[in-house]
């Protein structure tokens, strides 16, 4: 078929479609298939010897050094239940560093001598296996001669059923280490990072009178995506092997709005959202779908939050879960950041919150001063830490899509800086101004003493522009992207927050040991922290270009893609910070970087061949055509003595030259020989690349404009975004 054959049988394709049926009432309640394939603490309780149980659960919920010797019990008593649950396969699932989920399958069976096969899954199967990791990036922490990478068993993520038509597989969350143990995914430094946090947070308690459990943090991601038609989907080389468009003009301003299809969720999105609930309910996976979409095909989902490290491996498999339930439901699902240029992008809110089962949530206001201190302290930690690492936290979240997506006036701008709310700001610049120690006068909060205004929860209340924003019982860092694992950002919010509350002990305990009295140590402490890093609290509007004038002043860094933020994981200070808590070592911060850059050129890179070919084989075709057909238009005309003008075809014209020189510019930017080293590759990347795929566009965008549409080649942004 050509080019715009295929777009027009698509929308054929697409009109002709019928969704699969989704028959609610025939699915189980709920509650009867919420964690049905879960290796859950429940079945561990039925099926495993009492002294192994308790071993596990301390394991897991006090994190305790698992017992070598339960795992041949835990995992005879996993095959037993996962062959009950029709399991032929179990598989090592672990997070590299590309930011997917990989995973290697074996069989149960193996084949005894009479010709039949015998189920076998010992203990040391399910601790530890031995994927071929070469086809992973390590950053240079393997050698090629020694291409091992490990897998273990992490005990506190569950093991849990995937189903598939061909057979189910048991899947046992692991981490993924080279052989000198160094980690090489993303499950590794986050279990790492929330040891280290929760050893200083319960030194804090301590000091507060608590004989405190083991605090975790919590996550809770709000992940936003788009559905297109698959139809569509597949006639789009662009979205399919890039996950954005890199052609497609917006539709005329205001025209999404007036669409009919815009406001009521179409019944097929609603099957699919449904389908997809009852998926993550039967995987343990608390969903609660919402819909409050900005921009039309694009909607939004929000787990309640969890163990953060849960909660990453949630949130990975619930993108997995998504991408499958779409194709089934005829359609495409969209994770990209910005898939469509001038339409809203998709982000993946990070909400936080530490705690334990004992004092709770550790960032709620309590009733009592004294929960109200304990409060601020865990609250001035959190200032402190993303004001001293506000670059770590953005290279955090570096990634060539987020990139087209941070500072874009419908995401937070790339300068970290934190919003408290009105009240909450007041209270801290009392105790910035001198507090309980300094004077006496009314009017100034006194630690320990008078309790907090009563601080708003209200979700009408916060400020959408700001990166990383108090909510009232937790922190909602927003400047992740939509395609990201949840993983990274929380590792380095667990890590600063270690040296935040590290911080914070040491100093009220030499102020305890000079005889100052309690609530004076964490007056004073706090006040240092404001006083050092209260520039980092900014409650006005972060879209406003005031705002990057005033954050220069104030000292905030402004890293605005992802090569200004990267190398700040090789800073001096980052790497002292992630070596003194044990969270990565020098190699590991060197292999980080190495890889964001290595993920960051090899995108644009596919971006700039595809944007190549298709401009070659697609959009320039398209416009010669139609440029022929006006050509014998006016031909003709004249041939016939009809006076006629060339006003249609020469914008055409000028177009097509500009879109064959763009060509060849990109062309050869692509074929010459540029730098060899990784930065340099970089660089040239985003300020060789980038422009030249970008020149292309313009061309071809204006063109799309101009262009009969029966001679159009891509599905439009119009169609993609509005026929589902
Ligand atoms: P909103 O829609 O106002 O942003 P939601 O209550 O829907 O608020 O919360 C959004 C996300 O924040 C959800 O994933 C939710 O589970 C999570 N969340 C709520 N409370 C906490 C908390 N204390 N710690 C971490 N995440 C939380
Ligand atoms: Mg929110």
């Amino acid at each position: 078929m050509s080019g715009n054959a295929v777009r027009l049988q698509a929308i054929k394709d697409v009109e002709a479609y019928v969704p699969p049926a989704v028959s609610f009432n025939e699915l189980e309640a709920p509650g009867e298939i919420y964690g049905m394939n879960v290796f859950s603490k429940s079945v561990m309780q039925k099926r495993l010897p009492k002294t192994v149980f308790k071993s596990v659960t301390d394991t897991i919920e006090n994190g305790a050094a698992l017992d070598p010797s339960v795992a041949d019990a835990v995992a005879s008593a996993m095959k037993d239940w996962a062959l009950e649950k029709g399991a032929t396969h179990y598989a090592h699932v672990f997070y590299p560093l590309t930011g997917f989920t990989a995973e290697k399958h074996d069989s149960f069976f193996e084949p005894v001598g009479d010709g039949t096969a015998l189920a076998e899954f010992a203990g040391k199967t399910l601790v530890q296996g031995e994927p071929d990791a070469s086809s992973f990036p390590n950053g240079g922490l393997r050698n090629t001669f020694e291409a091992r990478g490990y897998t273990g068993w992490d005990v506190t993520s569950p093991a849990y059923i995937l189903e598939n038509p061909n057979g189910n597989t048991l899947c046992i969350p692991t981490v993924f280490v080279s052989m000198t143990g160094e980690a090489l995914d993303h499950k590794t430094p986050l279990l790492r990072a929330q040891q280290a946090m929760a050893e200083q947070a319960e030194r804090v308690l301590k000091l507060f009178g608590h004989d405190p459990d083991r605090v975790v943090s919590y996550c809770g991601a709000e992940q936003e995506y788009f559905l297109v038609d698959r139809h569509f989907f597949l006639a789009r080389p662009d979205l399919i092997n890039a996950g954005r468009t890199l052609f497609g003009s917006k539709p005329p301003k205001g025209q999404e709005f007036d669409d009919h299809y815009f406001g009521a969720i179409p019944e097929r999105v609603l099957g699919f959202m449904m389908d997809t609930e009852r998926e993550l309910f039967k995987l343990g996976i608390p969903a609660k779908t919402r819909h409050n979409e900005v921009a039309p095909g694009q909607f939004e989902i929000a787990p309640m939050f969890e163990r953060s490290n849960l909660a990453a491996d949630h949130q990975q498999l619930l993108m997995t879960t998504f991408k499958s339930v779409a194709e089934k439901h005829g359609m495409a699902c969209l994770f990209h950041e910005k898939p469509f240029a001038g339409v809203n992008g998709s982000g993946k809110h990070v909400n936080f919150s530490l705690g334990n089962s004992r004092q709770g949530n550790l960032l709620l206001p309590g009733d009592t001063p004294h929960d109200n201190a304990q409060f601020l302290v865990f609250c001035g930690a959190v200032i402190r830490s993303v004001h001293k690492y506000g670059g770590l936290l953005r290279a955090s979240v570096a990634s060539a899509s987020n990139d087209h997506r941070l500072g874009a006036n419908e995401a937070p701008p790339a300068i970290i800086s934190i919003f408290l709310g009105d009240q909450l700001a007041d209270v801290y610049k009392q105790i910035a101004e001198g507090g309980a120690t300094s004077s006496k006068s009314k009017g100034q909060i006194r630690i320990g003493v008078d309790t907090l205004p009563v601080l708003p929860t209200d979700p009408g209340d916060r400020n959408r522009t700001s990166p990383f924003a108090f909510t009232g019982n937790r922190f909602e860092f927003r400047a992740p992207g939509s395609l990201q694992s949840v993983a990274g950002p929380m590792t380095t919010i667990n890590t600063i927050l270690a040296e935040a509350l590290d911080f914070v002990a040491t100093d009220i305990e030499a102020s305890l040991a000079s005889g100052v009295e309690f609530n004076d140590a964490i007056q004073s402490v706090l006040q240092k922290i404001m006083l050092e890093h209260g520039s980092v609290v900014f409650n006005g509007n972060g879209y406003a270009d005031a705002w990057q004038v005033e954050a220069a002043e104030r000292g905030l860094p402004n890293l605005r893609t992802t090569l200004d933020a990267v190398p700040e994981l090789v800073s001096p200070a980052a790497i002292e910070l992630f070596e003194h808590y044990k969270v990565f070592n020098e190699r590991e911060m060197h292999s980080r970087l190495e890889i964001a850059l290595e993920q960051y050129i090899l995108s644009i890179s596919v971006e700039a061949k595809l944007t190549l070919e298709m401009g070659n084989t697609m959009v320039l075709p398209a416009a010669v055509r139609y440029q022929t057909e006006l050509a014998l238009n006016v031909g003709a005309l004249l041939a016939a003595g009809v006076e006629t003008d060339t006003s249609t075809l020469e914008p055409i014209s000028g177009l097509i030259s500009s879109l064959r020189s763009a060509l060849m510019d990109l062309g050869d930017a692509l074929k010459a020989d540029h730098a060899h080293e990784i930065e340099e590759e970089g660089k040239y990347a985003k300020d060789v690349l980038l422009p030249a795929l970008t020149a292309v566009r313009t061309a071809a965008d204006a063109l799309e404009g101009l262009v009969a549409d029966d001679l159009w080649p891509l599905p439009t942004y119009q169609e993609m975004l509005h026929i589902l």
